[in-house]
């Protein structure tokens, strides 16, 4: 059974939903960068208020700042964990690599949770979280094309990418993934 895993795709694909279950069911850390983020922000943190205009906008948080939430939480005791929104960019996913490196875990499987773009952006609509408006969900889908989905031919030349069609429900989609994962 695979224990160090990540999941890539859209925002709206469904990677916190499943990673949470997953991570649920095999007592894994659950490691969300936006969770995270947002917890800062609820906190009202230093670091939360300096990333709280930027992720209300929809804009990416600087890669310093996500290196360092995922230094810290990684370092926590763990049977296997899940990263989830994380990394975003080529360079988020570098540096991923050093510190994985550095802890002796390495990554062993990523799950691409793949979805037309009309459908995400009306589940992302229904969402309703506070960066879920009409404008910020456009610019965190081209951000997304842009930046993150070089990711895809990233990982699948590391031989690590698992295809997973994220539009059908809940269930089959989480068996689906478990299936994989053994
Ligand atoms: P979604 O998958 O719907 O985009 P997330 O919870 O993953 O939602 O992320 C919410 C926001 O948090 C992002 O729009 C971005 O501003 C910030 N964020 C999360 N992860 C990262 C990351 N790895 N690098 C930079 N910013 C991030």
């Amino acid at each position: 059974m695979k224990k160090y895993l990540l999941f890539l795709g859209a925002p709206g694909a469904g990677k916190g939903t499943q990673a949470e279950l997953l991570s649920k069911t095999n007592s894994y850390l659950h490691l969300s960068t936006g969770e995270l983020l947002r917890k800062e922000i609820e906190m009202n943190t230093i670091l939360g208020r300096q990333v709280k205009d930027i992720i209300n906008k929809g804009e990416l948080v600087s890669d310093e700042l996500v290196l360092k939430i995922v230094r810290q939480n990684l370092d926590k005791d763990n049977k296997g964990w899940i990263l989830d929104g994380y990394p975003r960019n080529l360079s988020q996913a570098d540096s991923l690599n050093k510190v994985l490196m550095e802890i002796s875990q390495p990554l062993e499987v990523v799950f691409y949770l793949d979805i037309p773009e009309e459908v995400l952006v009306k589940r992302l609509i229904l969402r309703g979280r506070k960066d879920d408006t009409e404008e910020t969900i456009r610019t965190r889908v081209n951000i997304y094309k842009k930046t993150t989905e070089p990711l895809i031919q990233y990982f699948k030349d590391l031989s690590l990418l698992k295809y997973i069609d994220a539009n059908r429900d809940l269930k089959t989609i989480s068996s689906d993934i478990m299936q994989k994962m053994a």
